[in-house]
């Protein structure tokens, strides 16, 4: 039993995530989410759900009664926090434009549908981002579809299943439901049949040169007027395995005075050799492969997608699938095309990448320079960079160019309050300084403007008024005799003389104030004799070695640091040397 304090204050919870509810849904609270989430909240009252139940009926109906706008004044003034998360989330939702036609369906869903073929590329992140975002934005469901059905030119592998499932839940992109078209090749089957017999499609044999002359013409090709029983046979002959590769297509009847010839009476299915070209999960048992506009198309509508956001390079897709579609008495989804993105620099093309990663060129599918998003994640670019920059392009129809620099520049946003600061020399070189009356200390913050991160300690020990330091080479090649420079947080020198390998400098002054007066450059460097070896990849696969300050050990891999100078760096590996990759300046 619940004692009747316990009751109210039940009634009080429940009353709160109704109105949650109701203000997310239009003014109407629907009792099963209220049930889940009060349940979540409290997993003692589990066992009381008999009792519970009632009181969630109730109060849901209460608070359903209000309107909309009672509900949100009620809200506000006893749990006003309800109203900001609220707030926030209608200002995200904001940065995508509306849906058409969504009042129509009762619930949102969109899909992202990958080949198996490769792993994800950055040219893929608009699909996915779009598809994903809108079906949150709309409490709908988003589906992920793998389109396995070429087991001859777009070949997929076994590995690619997982690595492109690890790609989505590395950019927040959770999906509900998964289906595998390899696993649906009965359904595609059935509905072949079915049209075959209806007389909406029927079994070629013509050769295809003698097929694309007649569909140039827009004329018939002798099988397309068998009857529906010849045709039903000789598709029993194509599973059977009577007709050879590319010896027997099924058609779908289109207009044949379509004015794209890539239209008229399109292919559905066809052969390929199973034992030249077994499919990786299927093996040898099928023959008949159904095509991309046939098996998407299906699939689109069995899976309930109502709205499919895509390029418009899918625009012919579309024109056949509404054949498809008016055969078989369904409605086409709301179609959203996008215009192209291209980024410049980037190798898109996935056989290209494919060929090259096994060939050896590249040394994975995270080589950095490659647009994957594995190599994206290993260079540090995070997540929600990619996230913000294709929410702001979002699916506009016109086509964009954009650049590396324009995902930089997200991503800084991003990783530069996070970023732990260290001074890092690429091919350090020896500075010698005369003059140098005491030992100095300089304490460094971690963070420029964030105090509370703490600092590192850099010791400048001085032997007979002598300090030792390195610079970078960078810095040395620049430097020559008479050159004043400020040592950042430490103090500035002057440069006396300069040999290939070795500067001499003598100490000018301590100050900041004088730096600053006198318009000196400020460099990093670190005492002689300390530092760790340290490379970094860079995004053409060059390596630049050099050494960082000893703190770097204190970092953990994955994290996400700036070099001082030189570029926010991800650290990969931190052993007797650290290894880093570089992201950008
Ligand atoms: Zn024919």
């Amino acid at each position: 039993m619940i004692d009747s304090e316990e009751i109210s204050r039940i009634k009080e919870t429940i009353r709160r995530i109704a109105l949650e509810n109701a203000i997310k849904h239009e003014g109407k609270a629907k009792v099963k989410p209220v049930l889940g989430k009060l349940l979540g909240e409290n997993p003692s009252i589990r066992g009381k759900i008999r009792e519970v139940t009632p009181l969630v009926n109730e109060i849901v109906e209460e608070v359903n009664n209000l309107t909309l706008k009672q509900q949100i004044e009620t809200a506000r003034k006893l749990w006003p926090e309800l109203l900001l998360k609220e707030k926030e989330k209608i200002e995200e939702k904001k940065k995508l434009p509306p849906l058409p036609n969504v009042e129509k369906y009762e619930q949102i869903v969109t899909r992202f549908a990958p080949n198996p073929d490769c792993v994800l590329h950055i040219g893929s992140a608009r699909a996915i981002i779009l598809s994903h975002e809108y079906a949150r934005m709309y409490n709908g469901r988003f589906i992920l579809r793998f389109e396995d059905t070429d087991p001859r030119l777009k070949r997929t592998a076994l590995e690619f299943y997982d690595l492109i499932r690890e790609d989505l839940k590395w950019l927040g992109c959770s999906w509900d439901a998964e289906y595998i078209q390899s696993d649906r090749m009965e359904i595609y089957y059935n509905y072949a049949r079915k049209l075959l017999e209806r007389g909406h499609a029927y079994v070629c044999t013509c050769k295809r040169e003698d097929f694309r002359e007649k569909a140039r013409e827009k004329k018939p090709c002798p099988c397309r007027g068998i009857s529906p029983e010849q045709n039903v046979s000789r598709w029993e002959d194509m599973l059977s395995g009577e007709y050879g590769e590319g010896e027997a297509v099924v058609r779908i009847k289109t207009d044949l005075n379509h004015p794209n010839p890539a239209i008229r009476d399109w292919p559905a299915f066809r052969i390929i050799d199973p034992e030249k070209h077994p499919h990786p999960r299927t093996g040898s048992r099928y023959r008949v492969w159904p095509l991309f506009a046939f098996a998407n198309g299906i699939d689109d509508h069995l899976n309930g997608i109502t709205h499919v956001i895509r390029g418009k390079e899918h625009l012919t897709n579309q024109r056949r699938q509404e054949y498809l579609y008016r055969y078989l008495g369904w409605d086409y989804p709301e179609a959203i095309h996008y215009g192209r993105l291209k980024i410049v620099g980037a190798t898109l093309s996935k056989s290209k990448i494919v060929r090259a990663v096994e060939e050896g060129e590249y040394s994975g599918w995270d080589d950095p320079r490659l647009a994957t998003f594995r190599a994206l994640r290993r260079r540090g670019i995070r997540p929600e960079a990619i996230r913000q920059m294709m929410m702001d392009v979002g699916p506009r129809p016109a086509d964009i160019i954009l650049s590396w620099k324009n995902l930089y520049a997200y991503n800084r946003k991003i990783v530069d309050p996070i970023a732990n600061r260290y001074f890092f020399l690429d091919n350090p070189k020896e500075m010698v300084i005369n003059n140098v009356k005491r030992d100095f200390t300089a304490s460094i913050r971690l963070h420029p403007d964030d105090p509370k991160r703490g600092t590192r300690i850099l010791k400048v020990k001085t032997r007979e008024g002598r300090a030792f330091l390195l610079i970078s080479s960078k810095d040395f090649n620049h430097l020559k005799a008479g050159s004043l420079v400020r040592l950042m947080e430490l103090f500035n020198v002057k440069v006396t003389s300069k040999s290939e390998e070795l500067i001499f400098a003598e100490f000018h002054s301590e100050d900041y104030e004088e730096a600053r007066r006198l318009n000196l450059a400020l460099i990093h460097w670190l005492p002689d004799g300390e530092g760790i070896p340290c490379e970094v990849v860079m995004p053409d696969g060059s390596l630049v070695k050099g050494l960082a300050e000893e703190g770097l050990r204190q970092a953990s891999v994955d994290q996400i640091v700036q070099f001082e100078r030189f570029g926010f760096v991800r650290i990969d590996q931190i052993e007797e040397e650290v290894k880093t990759f570089f992201a950008h300046e």
